[in-house]
């Protein structure tokens, strides 16, 4: 693969591990990463937008699309219910111009990243204790009890993974594991941002 300007980082962890309270902490707080928004088939959650949280696509769009040689990386995850991938699009444009694109995917999507993108910083999010991520699922209250089952079994396999990334967080503390990705991405080579100012809340002001 040719040098490239930017750098890709990929960020996976088990569902309920709470990557995206963490992932929306580091786009809040670090404007140079600009996120990969994925395309799957399945349904939006209440809140969720389209393009915004993916570019949620019918199964058909998705098959086109593959065929079409549109994905980086995709795969069926959770019992192979629904289609995740990454679009070229959301990538190499943004790599080529040297910007910072994190992408938040499984982990055999990060396998399969790493055979194109050797060079990309990986980082695997970890639970601080096991029942962490089941009390996580059964507090969001958006699974079924079958779909929860499925997330929990992928999770164990998941877990077993983690030594195949560069870098692995606990996140016991959502402060704490931010605060250790930035040292990561600042030791990787991402300019230091000016701390933001932030709102008791944790929100940036
Ligand atoms: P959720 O349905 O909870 O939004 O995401 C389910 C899982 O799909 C997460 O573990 C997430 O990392 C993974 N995922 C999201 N987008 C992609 C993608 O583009 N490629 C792959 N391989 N996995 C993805």
């Amino acid at each position: 693969m040719a040098l490239l300007a930017g750098k890709l980082v990929v960020i996976s962890g088990p569902s309920g591990v709470g990557k995206t309270s963490i992932l929306r902490r580091l786009l809040a707080d670090l404007p140079e990463l600009i996120p990969s928004i994925s395309a799957t088939t399945r349904p939006p959650r209440a809140g969720e937008r389209d393009g915004v949280d993916y570019h949620f696509l019918t199964t058909e769009e998705f098959e086109k699309r593959r065929s079409a040689g549109e994905f980086l990386e995709c795969c069926r995850v959770y019992g192979r219910q629904h289609w995740y991938g990454t679009l070229v699009a959301e990538v190499a444009p943004r790599l080529a111009a040297g910007a910072w694109v994190v992408l938040e995917i499984d982990v055999e999507g990060t396998l399969s990243i790493l055979k194109r993108y050797p060079e990309a910083v990986t980082i695997f999010v970890e639970p601080s204790h096991p029942d962490q991520l089941e009390e996580r699922l059964t507090g969001r209250g958006t699974e079924s009890p079958e779909a929860m089952a499925r997330r929990l079994e992928v999770a164990r396999r998941e877990l077993h993974e983690a030594h195949r990334y560069q870098h692995r967080v606990v996140n016991e503390n959502l402060e704490t594991a931010v605060a250790s990705i930035k040292r990561i991405l600042t030791d990787a080579g991402l300019p230091a941002s000016p701390p933001q100012p932030r709102t008791p809340s944790g929100v940036p002001a």
